[in-house]
């Protein structure tokens, strides 16, 4: 079999040119980073997990008609999907206070927000992506007006959609990151979810015990992250028992 071109290795996934013009095919790898990449580690799994969660917030997401990067999983590791020029912004959205914005603000995590907070952050690693405002992104180039307002309302719509999901199976959204990228279609672009949505990206709580099951386990040293995110997986029912997947279990 011919060798795959590799167009880019970042810290939790590799991406590789695809089999058709315009695709993808996004690899998921073992490794954790938190801190910019000042803590690192191998998890075992945490690849597959991820891969299994991106795909099915992805594919809800689809069914909802919020465009997204997701064509198909390709394998336990790997999935193929639209290629895109991702806009060099992390759009972060908040729903209770968490991470960042509490060592900014001196908030005390866990204390809900009056309404869901879009911010955006420069993706520059060397920079330790710095929090943006409007007028930087504006008046550097990174998005347009439209794109801006677009990628809000984009922003929103996933979280209205992985909030309620969350909820479902008793889980509390508290924010999420998710990257934004531009998909060409002749002379017209438009914008569209890609790279993950995951518990690598996510911040959740169990709605019961306040029990983290996101990434923070892994920054905090909290327990294991394989556990964590297979709790995740196993209440939407994706974690296979005698080779069936079940589908999610609401909670009451
Ligand atoms: N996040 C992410 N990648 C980043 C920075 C943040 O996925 O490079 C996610 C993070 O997991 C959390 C949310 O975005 O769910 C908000 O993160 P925050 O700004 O609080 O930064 P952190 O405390 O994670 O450094």
């Amino acid at each position: 079999m011919a060798r795959r071109t590799k167009i880019y290795e970042g810290k939790a996934k590799i991406l590789y040119e695809g089999p058709e013009p315009g695709t993808i095919v996004q690899y998921f790898k073992d490794d954790a980073t938190a801190f910019n990449a000042q803590k690192k580690d191998t998890i075992e799994g945490k690849g597959a997990l991820n891969n299994r969660l991106s795909e099915y917030f992805m594919l809800g997401l689809t069914q909802l008609g919020i465009p997204n990067h997701f064509i198909k999983r390709l394998n336990m590791r790997e999935q193929l999907c639209h290629k895109v020029e991702i806009i060099p912004l992390e759009v972060i959205v908040r729903n209770v206070a968490a991470g960042s914005l509490c060592k900014m603000l001196g908030m005390e995590e866990g204390t809900p927000l009056p309404r869901p907070i879009v911010e955006f952050c420069y993706k520059d690693d060397s920079l330790g992506d710095p929090l943006v405002s409007e007028e930087h992104i504006l008046a550097f180039n990174w998005a347009s007006q439209q794109d801006l307002d677009d990628m809000i309302a984009i922003a929103l719509r996933v979280n209205d959609y992985m909030s309620g999901l969350m909820y479902g199976v008793g889980i509390k959204l508290v924010d999420f990151k998710i990257e934004i990228g531009r998909q060409y279609e002749g002379d017209y672009q438009r914008l569209i979810v890609a790279d993950e949505i995951s518990p690598d990206s996510c911040r959740l709580w169990d709605s019961k015990t306040g029990e983290k099951l996101d990434k923070d386990v892994f920054r905090r040293d909290l327990g294991s992250l394989a556990d964590a995110y297979t709790e995740v997986a196993k209440r939407f029912g994706l974690m296979p028992t005698n080779n069936v997947t079940e589908g999610p279990k609401l909670v009451e």
